[in-house]
């Protein structure tokens, strides 16, 4: 699999720029924030389950098993994953983060509930994992990036110069996406969505290979009842007091 970044990389002249990671679960505002963070810095944003994501989506694309690590790593290993660069539209709106496979446009097909758990299905095979360990980490050689996943503070980049681990509670990341599900027409009860985030976490939480779980090194920043100016506000303030940026 090769994944390459639209946009220019930074300069790799003189000392290597900041590496920011955001770990955290689902629907904590992490995607949406790790964007807004990166567009502000003027940072590579690597969406880590997005690679998660193409892989199950081209999976059930291509009937092969989401238990089958081998057949998995050797589907990844065909598919060429592409980030475009982070755009807005209209002023004030949350920068959109293009995603490409094999030059098709999967930006809104990743996204489709189903591919939540598709996508925590498969990252939890150890074949899966190693098949993307590499490719991630060679977004470390420049830095200049903000990656966010799971597992990047922890087993990516253990050496991220800032981490931030962003949480909230159960009830209210379901009820964001209940929002966000809703506003887009699906027809689902606030109580599925709630089922669904407990039972993506606990899978999430606990596998055997690179559970989420926080970095002891990490700032831990909870979202539940902060605005996300806020949140990416704080998170702006501590990469520059850290790198001195
Ligand atoms: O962040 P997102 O919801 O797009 O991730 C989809 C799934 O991919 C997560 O539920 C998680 O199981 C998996 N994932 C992971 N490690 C990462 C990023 C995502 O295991 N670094």
């Amino acid at each position: 699999m090769t994944l390459k970044i639209v946009k220019d990389a930074p300069s790799d002249k003189g000392p290597r720029l900041p590496i920011v990671s955001i770990d955290g679960p689902a629907g904590a505002g992490k995607s949406t924030a790790a964007r807004l963070l990166a567009y502000r810095l003027g940072f590579l944003l690597i969406d880590t389950g997005a690679l998660y994501r193409v892989l199950a989506l081209k999976a059930l694309e291509e009937d092969v098993s989401l238990a089958d690590g081998a057949a998995l790593a050797r589907l990844a290993a065909r598919l060429d994953i592409q980030f475009g660069k982070l755009e807005i539209r209209n002023e004030g709106e949350i920068p959109r983060l293009p995603v490409f496979c094999n030059s098709s446009d999967v930006t809104d097909s990743i996204r489709v509930p189903e591919l939540g758990m598709a996508a925590s299905n498969v990252s939890k095979l150890p074949e899966v994992r190693e098949a993307l360990l590499s490719l991630q980490r060679k977004y470390g050689d420049t830095g200049g990036i903000v990656m966010e996943g799971r597992d990047i503070g922890t087993v990516i980049f253990p050496d991220a110069d800032v981490k931030f681990f962003l949480t909230a509670s159960v009830e209210s990341r379901a009820r964001r996406r209940w929002d966000e599900l809703t506003l887009s027409g699906a027809d689902i009860q606030l109580e599925q969505v709630i089922g669904e985030t407990r039972a993506r976490d606990d899978q999430d939480s606990n596998r055997a290979i690179s559970p989420l779980k926080q970095a002891s090194d990490a700032t831990l920043i909870d979202s539940t009842s902060r605005s996300l100016d806020d949140v990416v506000g704080e998170m702006a303030s501590t990469v520059r007091t850290r790198c001195h940026k």
